[in-house]
């Protein structure tokens, strides 16, 4: 066995092919050993168009069979005529080319007789190259033959690689174009460059966004890696020094250029959106030509592709992130749910984050510095878990993802712990959590409304805390839609109706008027109390046509009452704050007024202190048009809100009402009575009257009449009546 035929045995075929040293290959095949010998003598230290040749011996037209089917790369097949038989060399000719199909092999076709020669047709037919009698053919003739043979057979392979690569880079560009995102995209690139240049898928993509300002070759970061470099993936360059000679690397990134060197590859591209993008491949390739038209179509269409990509991840960003804060969005966030939901991964949690006020402190401070508050917000979050997925899923509204151990709720309130500084102004928040652990939950906006049910009921119950979310939860949420059904029903087949509760003057114990409470009986018999369906009623809006029909109908009783028993009675009507919200609030109540032919003085409304935490300006406002004709307004429940005093003294109210759970504490055996001494005092220095709500007992009655809290009402007195109770109960009192 020659040492060329060692080398071949060595040689997989299927192995991508090794680009150097560059060769022809050629093969003899003749059954005389000494036309072997002596073509190789003869050619084997000449170079043809700048390659040496490598020559693979087949000594029988079998032997060839078995060499061409494992291996067709030949340039040159040399090719003796006669040999087993008179056939044996032309049928080869055809097996080449019709059974294995080797197309671009040049063939030259030697024989001893020459009148074995074959037909012209055959010759044309088998595109042989020559026909030589091995007489003819000295080693000068040998040498100009084979070079004719070879430069034809380069420029055939030359057409074909660009053939075949033009194919390649359309079926890649296309490829690469469905590829999301620059790293799937980078390692479709490794893909698609080693197939076309038949080498090994080993590499690395390298790139630089625009905003890498630094303009070194350290702002490249591995996007994409392949082979023995995968796990350099997401590195930056300059960490790499040990692991991989960077030279040709910080090359391609200075020149801007490729870099084609014996062992290492780098082509550069960069796109007119400031994106640089360099592939390193971790062999050389053959520099011909043809092979880097190749590479400049390549480039010109994955320059395109970049761009595309570019665009692609705009979009995706769009889609997925907070434009305002950079950070994920609502949908970004329910896709890395779904994700932790596949994979089952174990006990993650998500908490919900509400700003509680946000809306109300975004009207006073304007939008522009509530963005920056969000930006202040977010910033904090982030640098508080910054190994957590940090999101905005809606306007005030932020939400974490990480392992349930990392999220507590200390760590949440610790970010509104100190103050925020918008534009000189301090502002003191809080925020309430809803929280959910990541279980068996079919999908992400299922575990989303979860967390959301758990957030709503903190806020509810205890606004700066948080609210683990239990199943239970769900139940009592179901059974609150069957409740707002219920009451939508009873609304509309008129099953509501009001009570009134007498007002008394304490120093004389004159009646002054009433308050109406709104009154449901269910179908059961039993009443369903207001303060289980109002805030139903709230949330869903009813409470809007449902106090429309709640002040009628007590403007309508209130105008009887005073023509029967004193025309200086008054009516208080409960007002919700979603009511009082509405831009219609004052035309309905002129309208309700109308309706009743009863007059504003005889009015009063109950507005709670959370009122006065909506936009100032615009409360202030609606307060003094419900002023100027005539209506009173009383502050219900004052003491349980949080309302800054110094508002209290530019609002253009009547009167405060003492909270009952307030009045339950003025008791004989365990006084205190600091709070009604306290609103008693706050009342009448700002010249308002004060009533208190809840008298049950004649030891309250006395006290307060005693601290000249000047109205009352409770079951002392008596309970909230019905309509036709009403007449009856005021006309003994009356008689009294
Ligand atoms: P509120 O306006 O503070 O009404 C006073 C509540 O105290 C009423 O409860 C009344 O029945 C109760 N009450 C009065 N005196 C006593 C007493 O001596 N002892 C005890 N234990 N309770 C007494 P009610 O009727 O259950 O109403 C609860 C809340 O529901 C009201 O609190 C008010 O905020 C709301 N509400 C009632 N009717 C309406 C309405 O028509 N519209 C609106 N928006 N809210 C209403
Ligand atoms: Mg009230
Ligand atoms: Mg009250």
């Amino acid at each position: 066995m020659t040492e060329d035929e060692l080398n071949f045995a060595e040689e997989s075929v299927s192995e991508p092919r090794k680009p150097k040293p560059r060769e022809w290959l050629v093969l003899i095949v003749d059954d005389e050993r000494d036309v072997h010998e002596s073509t190789v003598l003869a050619l084997g230290r000449e170079k043809v168009c700048g390659r040496e040749l490598r020559f693979f011996h087949a000594y029988s037209s079998t032997e060839a069979r078995e060499i061409l089917s494992a291996k067709r790369d030949f340039a040159i097949i040399l090719l003796d005529v006669v040999m087993e038989n008179e056939h044996a060399g032309l049928d080869l000719v055809k097996h080449i080319r019709d059974d294995l199909k080797i197309l671009d092999s040049r063939i030259i076709l030697r024989t001893g007789q020459p009148g074995y020669a074959p037909e012209l047709d055959t010759i044309t037919r088998y595109e042989i190259n020559d026909y030589k009698s091995k007489s003819e053919l000295t080693r000068n003739k040998l040498f100009t033959t084979l070079t004719a043979a070879i430069r034809s057979y380069a420029q055939v392979r030359a057409l074909e690689l660009s053939k075949r690569g033009l194919e390649t880079i359309i079926k890649a560009s296309k490829e690469l174009l469905y590829l999301r995102g620059y790293q799937e995209f980078a390692s479709g690139v490794i893909t698609q460059i080693a197939a076309l240049l038949h080498l090994p898928e080993e590499g690395l993509v390298l790139v630089k966004r625009l905003e890498a300002l630094d303009d070194s070759a350290a702002g490249l970061q591995i996007i994409a890696a392949a082979g023995r470099y995968s796990h350099l993936i997401m590195k930056p360059l300059s960490t790499l020094k040990d692991e991989l000679s960077i030279a040709a690397l910080e090359q391609a990134a200075e020149q801007k250029q490729n870099i084609l060197l014996d062992e290492e590859t780098c082509l550069y591209f960069d796109t007119p959106d400031g994106t640089e993008m360099i592939v390193y491949l971790a062999a050389g390739i053959e520099k011909s030509r043809e092979e880097m038209q190749l590479i400049e179509l390549f480039s010109t269409n994955i320059a395109a592709c970049i761009d595309n990509i570019t665009l692609l991840e705009q979009r995706h960003e769009y889609a997925y992130q907070d434009q305002l804060l950079g950070i994920p969005n609502r949908l970004s966030f329910l896709q890395a749910i779904d994700h932790h939901l596949q994979c089952h991964s174990p006990s993650l949690q998500i908490v919900l984050i509400d700003i509680d006020q946000f809306g109300a402190l975004n009207d006073t401070i304007g939008t522009e510095n509530g963005d920056l508050l969000l930006q202040e917000i977010s910033y904090r979050l982030r640098n508080k878990h910054p190994h957590q997925l940090v999101a905005r899923i809606s306007g005030d509204t932020f939400a974490l993802l990480g392992p349930c151990q990392t999220l507590s709720p200390e760590k949440v309130k610790a970010v509104f712990s100190k103050p925020f500084e918008i534009s000189g102004t301090s502002h003191t928040l809080s925020a309430t959590q809803g929280r959910v652990v990541l279980d068996n939950q079919k999908s992400a906006t299922e575990v989303l409304a979860q967390a959301n049910v758990a957030l709503k009921r903190a806020k509810q119950t205890l606004r700066g805390g948080f609210q683990d979310f239990h199943t239970d939860m769900l139940k009592e949420t179901e059974s609150r839609v069957h409740l707002l059904q219920n009451l939508r029903q009873a609304f509309d087949q008129e099953r509501l109706f009001m009570a009134y509760q007498p007002k008394i003057e304490l120093a004389t114990g004159k009646l002054i008027g009433f308050e109406a409470l709104m009154r449901w009986k269910a179908d059961t018999g039993g009443y369903v109390a207001p303060l289980e369906f109002i805030p139903i009623a709230e949330t869903s809006g009813l409470i809007v046509p449902l106090g429309e029909w709640a002040l009628r109908a007590s403007l309508v009783k209130i105008r009887q009452m005073r023509k029967r028993f004193g025309s200086d009675l008054t009516m208080a009507v409960n007002v919700s704050m979603v009511q009082f919200a509405q831009p219609e609030f004052l035309s309905m109540v002129d309208a309700a007024l109308a309706f009743a032919e009863a007059e504003p003085e005889s009015l009063e409304l109950e507005i709670t202190e959370s009122f006065a935490m909506h936009d100032f300006e615009t409360v202030c406002e609606l307060i003094n048009d419900i002023h100027a004709r005539g209506i009173r307004i009383a502050i219900d429940d004052f003491g349980t809100g949080f309302s800054s005093l110094s508002y209290l003294e530019k609002l253009r109210v009547h009167s405060l009402k003492i909270d009952k759970t307030f009045v339950d504490r003025i008791n004989e055996n365990d006084l205190d009575t600091r709070i009604p001494e306290t609103i008693l005092r706050l009342g009448h220095s700002l010249g308002l009257s004060v009533v208190a709500e809840g008298i049950e007992t004649q030891f309250q009655a006395d006290w307060l009449k005693s601290n000249q809290c000047d109205f009352g009402q409770g079951y002392l007195f008596a309970k909230p009546l019905s309509a036709v109770e009403l007449e009856q109960w005021t006309r003994s009192y009356a008689s009294d």
